[in-house]
């Protein structure tokens, strides 16, 4: 839950200046804009005065509450957050849409085996590291961060067609019958000007 935390917000709903300049916000305890968050593991580091640590770290050391109650207060905050957001069974859904796209992902990489449609092609697009990659193609919701799992998903709805994956499994014999035959001719006419 933690690695969901969205530090700007987080920043606002503190109170604190959440202006964001160059990828970084304004560190609460030096005053310099050099606070980044790191999404894939729910910690925030400031490059200035090297404060580091996460969402509830940041909740307890500016409001000066110990861990268990901060731990607390933005449980609550995300949950009201997440009811208004969205309902439990939108969320199932989604996820379960989710799974199934990933399922066929899988069957688009298995299926198209080369360099240039390959997982690995993707995952370096992607930007994510090959570990929040993987589980996230391999459908483990559980293993990453709900934000690393959606800006995942949503690169390989936008960069893969498994529609066209369908079409190409559903060509039948002819067509393969047909690849061969191109094959055989292609492979008569190198032998001839060898
Ligand atoms: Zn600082």
């Amino acid at each position: 839950m933690l690695e969901s935390i969205n530090f700007q917000e987080l920043f606002a709903d503190l109170g604190l200046e959440s202006t964001i300049k160059g990828g970084n916000l304004v560190c609460p305890f030096c005053g310099k804009h050099a606070f980044r968050e790191y999404h894939d593991n729910g910690v925030a580091r400031c490059h200035a005065c090297e404060w580091a640590g996460n969402a509830i770290n940041l909740v307890k050391e500016v409001e000066g509450v110990d861990s268990v109650k901060a731990a607390e207060a933005y449980a609550n905050l995300i949950h009201i957050e997440d009811n208004e957001r969205h309902s439990l069974y939108k969320a199932t859904r989604r996820l379960a849409d989710d799974l199934d796209f990933l399922a066929q992902a899988r069957a688009y990489f298995a299926f198209y085996k080369s360099a240039r449609m390959g997982a690995p092609y993707y995952q370096q697009q992607s930007g994510y590291s090959r570990s929040h990659f993987t589980k996230v193609l391999n459908g483990q919701p559980d293993k990453v961060s709900a934000k690393s799992w959606k800006e995942i998903v949503a690169f390989l709805r936008r960069t893969i067609n498994v529609g066209q994956l369908r079409k190409d499994m559903m060509m039948g014999s002819q067509y393969w019958r047909e690849c061969i035959k191109d094959e055989a001719l292609l492979r008569e006419s190198v032998d001839k000007f060898r």
